[in-house]
């Protein structure tokens, strides 16, 4: 994947480097280590997953093949948001109106979650509260009136507000929207500070972290039968009792039955010079994070220092799309006319691990092998929650950890070769649909 073999300058990576320096890299694995538990990948699932089993006493050991929150986590749009990527009926479609609801209630103890992780583990990474979801048509502007009310009356979640167009130029100060739905529980954070403020806190708790520890293999966790897992890396091997796989799409062969049900797909950022904070406040008075209902969306949202940072654009292809920087700024000016004479400072992607459904694929390979993947570009709030739940089953209740285990997945249909030009088809279709 070329993303991952040339790290972007992102603008959380200069943000935060005050952070990294004070921190440093940490050392990679050598030689033999013992542990109760492996975690392979230190982004927000990882490092969640962690810092839940070290607080219930397991020994744990966390391996990153790069550094920490070098993945998505470091690199995301920053918005934490109710829900999941799978809308609510298709859920219910698939695992029946209980568990549908239950999913969607630990979606919102996620929010929860993620904000009290911030509170006790005094994470300073500028979370702001304030969510808008808006419409570029009045066919989407009634969707978002038909979903306030199955939201409100079907799982009782009542934080939100339904806002026509004229009231949202209290909150966006863009023409080109019909209304919205501004949900004051969900909100934002600069999720680089946000994942190294968790590792940190892993490693307080016990956790003992190694970075540039690529997993090339492991071997055992076949079942119940007391046999360990060995963890090999290139200088080192980890010896544990229980595994747990939170690599996002970079896990490739490590564990090729999960490969086949998740594609990486690219997505992408710009930040802009410091607006200063009148201009910037006059685009977003309310500091709401807002994301469009496209199918390929555009996601912004002010930064702690006046930036406006605005993400769209995807790529099934695995590679860069070329002029990235200079194509999104075309997308924020359709928003933001009044940006033209506003300089790009920073562009930088990432992957998200898409599933056919787009719900999330969390489970067992083996009794004692457990994976959290598939978030599907909606994984800041839900990860923290994953590894609370992963913690909970290791520790012998999994009852919350099966209710997204019972969620179906298939496999991306084409094999290696045919799945990503079969899913770009598929993506011109939803493409074609946005401009309707
Ligand atoms: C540009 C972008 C914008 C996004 N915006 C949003 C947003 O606004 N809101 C939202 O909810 N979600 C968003 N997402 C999605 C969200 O960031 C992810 O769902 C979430 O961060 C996934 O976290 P993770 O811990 O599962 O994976 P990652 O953060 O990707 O971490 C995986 C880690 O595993 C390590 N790893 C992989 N394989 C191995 C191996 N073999 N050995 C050792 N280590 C390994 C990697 O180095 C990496 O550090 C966005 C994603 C991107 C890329």
């Amino acid at each position: 994947m070329r993303l991952s073999d040339s790290p972007a300058p992102s603008y959380y990576a200069a943000s935060a480097a005050g952070e990294l320096a004070v921190r440093g890299t940490r050392a990679p694995l050598r030689g033999e280590v013992r542990a109760d538990i492996g975690v392979v990948g230190g982004g927000i699932a990882g490092c969640s997953t962690a810092l839940h089993l070290a607080k219930r006493g397991f020994r744990v050991v966390l391996l990153d093949a790069r550094t920490v929150g070098y993945g998505a986590s470091g690199r995301s749009g920053g918005q934490t948001i109710f829900g999941l990527a799978a809308s609510q009926q298709a859920l219910a479609l698939q695992v029946g109106a209980a568990d549908a609801r239950r999913l969607f209630d630990l979606s919102i103890e996620a929010l929860d979650l993620t904000q009290s992780l911030i509170r006790e583990h005094r994470i300073d990474c500028d979370y702001r509260p304030n969510h808008l979801h808006v419409s570029t048509k009045p066919r989407q502007q009634k969707e978002l009136e038909e979903w306030s009310t199955e939201l409100r009356d079907q799982y009782g979640y009542q934080s939100i507000e339904l806002v026509g167009r004229e009231q949202l130029q209290a909150h966006v100060a863009s023409e080109r929207y019909w209304g919205g739905l501004l949900d004051t529980r969900s909100g934002h954070l600069h999720p680089l500070k946000y994942v190294l403020g968790l590792a940190n806190a892993a490693e307080r708790a016990g956790v003992e972290i190694f970075e540039n520890s690529q997993v090339l293999r492991y071997a055992g966790g076949a079942a119940m039968d007391g046999t360990d897992i060995r963890v090999h890396t290139a200088e080192g091997v980890l010896t544990c009792k229980h595994l747990a796989l939170c690599g996002n799409a970079y896990l490739g062969a490590v564990a090729p039955s999960l490969a086949r049900r998740i594609l990486g797909v690219g997505t992408y950022i710009i930040a802009t010079d410091p607006l200063g904070e009148s201009r910037a406040r006059s685009l977003l008075p309310g500091n709401a994070a807002v994301a469009d209902i496209n199918w390929i969306l555009d996601y912004y949202r002010l930064s702690a220092d006046h930036r406006l940072l605005f993400g769209g654009r995807v790529s099934y292809s695995a590679v860069e799309p070329p002029r990235l920087a200079e194509s999104l700024r075309r997308r924020m000016l359709r928003v933001f006319p009044s940006l033209a004479d506003v300089k790009v400072a920073y562009a930088w992607g990432g992957y998200l691990d898409i599933t056919m459904s787009r719900a999330p694929d969390f489970g067992r390979l083996a009794d004692n092998v457990f994976y959290l993947q598939g978030f599907s570009g909606h994984g800041l709030a839900l990860t923290a929650l994953g590894g609370k739940l992963l913690a909970e089953a290791v520790a012998g209740t999994a009852e919350r950890f099966d209710v997204f285990a019972r969620i179906p997945h298939r496999d991306f249909p084409g094999g290696p070769v045919f799945r990503r030009p079969s899913l770009m088809l598929a993506m011109l279709y939803f493409r074609l649909r946005d401009l309707l």
